[in-house]
């Protein structure tokens, strides 16, 4: 087990890639803290993690809002008494045509995806004196274009900045700060709704022939966030059966 004892958050891990990471973390030894805008989602994933035997907690949190964020810093060191690992996970990607489009609904993306960010890592960084590590999900809508998603692919390339800065300000903590940046992945928000003719378009663009899985997304992370990649840090590895190799 590659994080063994070691104190996790993550966010937005009521469903979807948030949910396979909080498993595959938990699987790899960690104790969770679960965390989503849907309380229920936290409890049942809880649920599952106590069930396969590791120790978790359910912590409601908006990631947009500083005083939830400080919350879920503060249940976690209060519960398990430290933190070692934040994996920022939550994030919406609602289309809208750029034309469109209206201030609230740019700020929304804006502030789910990235300024959530500027809140859980830097109150997260405060709470990690022996170092620690930082991984971001963020998406190969950083490196190309979707139409109806330029507040998406805006936030996400944004992150990818913010991820070289924070390394580099976090080195002297030996607080790594990295990104994976996900494909196609198959979810309640990205493929709810497909149409089976829809999904098989979107294999036919990938590479490895079909959507990724919220396993292939936490399988990377687990790696980021384990020791083996102590050496790694302002890196993006994209995980997306080479989608964007074309
Ligand atoms: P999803 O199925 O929609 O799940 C996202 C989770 O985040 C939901 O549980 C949602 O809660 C939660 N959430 C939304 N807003 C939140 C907030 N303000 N605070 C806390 N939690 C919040 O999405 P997903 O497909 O798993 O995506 C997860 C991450 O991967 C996102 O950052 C996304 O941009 C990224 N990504 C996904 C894909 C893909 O193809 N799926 C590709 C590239 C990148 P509710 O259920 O209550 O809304």
């Amino acid at each position: 087990m590659i994080l063994k004892d070691k104190v996790a958050i993550v966010t937005g891990a009521g469903r979807g890639i948030g949910r396979g990471i909080a498993v595959m973390l938990a699987r790899e030894g960690a104790k969770v803290v679960v965390s989503d805008l849907n309380y229920d989602d936290c409890l049942s994933v809880v649920a599952e993690l106590e069930k396969q035997g590791s120790q978790a907690l359910a912590v409601q949190c908006d990631v947009s809002q500083r005083e939830t964020v400080d919350k879920l810093i503060a249940e976690t060191t209060a519960k398990f008494g430290t933190l070692d690992i934040l994996v920022n996970n939550a994030g919406v990607y609602p289309f809208k045509p750029f034309l469109e489009m209206s201030e609230s609904e740019w700020d929304k993306v804006i502030d789910v995806n990235l300024k959530s960010i500027f809140f859980t890592a830097q109150a997260a960084a405060k709470v990690m004196p022996a170092g620690g590590k930082i991984v971001n999900i963020s998406s190969i809508a950083a490196f190309v274009g979707f139409s109806g998603l330029a507040h998406y692919c805006a936030s996400k390339g944004g992150m990818n900045g913010m991820t070289r800065a924070l390394a580099l300000e976090l080195a002297d903590k030996k607080i790594n700060v990295n990104n994976v940046a996900p494909g196609a992945i198959e979810t309640p928000g990205a493929t709810g709704a497909m149409t089976t003719e829809l999904k098989k378009q979107t294999e036919a663009m990938i590479p490895w022939g079909r959507m990724g899985q919220p396993e292939d997304i936490a399988a990377a992370v687990a790696f980021l966030a384990s020791s083996g990649a102590d050496y790694i840090t302002g890196q993006t590895l994209v995980v997306d059966g080479g989608y964007i190799l074309r």
